[in-house]
């Protein structure tokens, strides 16, 4: 089964990550990416204890590490930055991080050999015949693998080859990203937050070495715009009053540097895969970003994917069963995120006041112990 070399569309988190994974058990591996250059956009993102644990297990976790802020506290707060809830992460046998984007891909790519990656490959369609997956790319070249993993992103050419076009569905709200330095005392090592208002929210997360990366969500329509004055003006005005040090960060970041996307996701699928194609990532599960488990689970994806290889006589049951040990826990994170997108986007001002009660008389042990289960996540054998 090892012979057949097994093709992965999309250079991102996840297809690299996979890629890492078969290649480190002797898998030969070509990642096909449509991009010129393979480079992580977005800000920093946070690494829960069931990515690290990947990570650890990759031999990056060190890296990984030095590279990134750490996690230990998560904090809900009001407008006026008062603690509605302090969740502590507790301890495991390997730490939660926050860390940029570009620097997590850095980590996963300069342990890979540069020849397993082809930039420039936009896949157009794909074929399967005689025990092979025909793969067409855009620039007119088509290549040949004994399987084939989309983790092409939540708008997966791979998955529309499978099961037909469909868009993402949008949740009703958008999110601005930004990267910040920031030197003051409004915020403390180890601690980060995200702050609750009327339809609106502001997350702060360190990722180390002085860098912050904060996000902020609004209630809009799906074909919101920018602002006549920019997306910095308008986040500041949506955000004014707040407390510290949102206004900093949002007069730090340059205008050109605010990411806007809407928020999105998928419902679960009933299958990932036909023959010697599958999914993964976002691909298969999309994911919106309100419990920070998305790439997490594109790593844990990748990491079982790789066991199922080392167990499972043909590659066709490999990723079967990679499917089955996957589907319940991402279908469990998505139902779980667009939940607390929900309830963080709640806009009613009466609805809001009672969230405000019920969250800061609520246990924090009642998260934690929630928390922690999906952070134990261990690796099927
Ligand atoms: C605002 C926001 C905040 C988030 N925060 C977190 C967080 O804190 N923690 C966390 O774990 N996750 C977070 N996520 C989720 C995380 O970003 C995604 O789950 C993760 O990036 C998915 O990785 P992926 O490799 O599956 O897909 P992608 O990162 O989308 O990569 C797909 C790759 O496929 C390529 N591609 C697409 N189509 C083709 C084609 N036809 N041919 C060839 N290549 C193609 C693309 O160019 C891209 O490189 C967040 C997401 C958002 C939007």
């Amino acid at each position: 089964m090892r012979r057949g070399q097994i093709g992965i569309i999309g250079g991102g988190i996840g297809g690299i990550a996979t890629a890492l994974a078969l290649h480190q058990i002797g898998v030969p591996v070509i990642v096909y990416e449509r991009a010129a250059c393979l480079r992580e956009i977005g800000a920093g993102m946070m690494l829960w204890p069931n990515a690290t644990r990947v990570l650890r297990d990759l031999g990056l976790l060190e890296q990984m590490v030095a590279r990134s802020g750490p996690n230990t506290h998560f904090l809900v707060r009001s407008a006026s930055g008062r603690i509605l809830m302090n969740i502590a992460l507790g301890k495991f046998d390997v730490p939660a991080v926050c860390i940029r984007r570009t620097d997590l891909l850095a980590i996963l790519l300069r342990a890979l050999p540069s020849e397993c990656v082809r930039l420039g490959y936009e896949l157009d369609h794909l074929k399967q015949a005689r025990g092979k997956v025909q793969i067409y790319f855009k620039n007119g070249t088509t290549e040949e693998h004994a399987a084939v993993v989309g983790a092409d992103g939540s708008r997966s050419r791979v998955r529309s080859e499978l099961f037909g076009a469909s868009d993402p569905v949008y949740r009703g709200y958008a999110i601005w990203r930004g990267l910040v330095r920031y030197t003051g005392r409004a915020t403390m090592p180890g601690y980060n937050s995200e702050t609750w208002g009327n339809g609106k929210r502001f997350g702060i997360l360190n990722t180390g070495h002085g860098d912050f990366t904060w996000y902020a969500t609004a209630n809009v329509p799906k074909d919101h715009g920018d602002g006549p004055r920019g997306r910095k003006k308008e986040l500041q005005e949506m955000f004014a009053g707040w407390h510290e040090p949102v206004a900093d960060f949002l007069e730090a970041t340059e205008e050109s540097g605010i990411l806007k996307h809407g928020a999105r996701d998928r419902p679960p699928l009933p299958r990932w895969g036909i023959g010697r194609v599958t999914l993964l990532g976002d691909a298969a599960h999309p994911c919106t970003p309100n419990l920070g488990q998305g790439g997490c689970m594109a790593l844990e994806d990748a990491f079982v994917l790789a066991r199922c290889v080392e167990r499972e006589p043909t590659l066709v049951r490999v990723l079967r069963r990679y499917e089955f040990l996957r589907r319940k826990r991402t279908r469990h994170m998505q139902q779980r995120s667009q939940l607390m997108g929900r309830i963080g986007q709640l806009e009613h001002p009466l609805i809001v006041r009672g969230r405000r009660v019920v969250t800061r008389l609520l246990p924090a042990r009642i998260f934690e112990y929630n928390l922690r289960r999906i952070y134990a996540y261990g690796i099927p054998g």
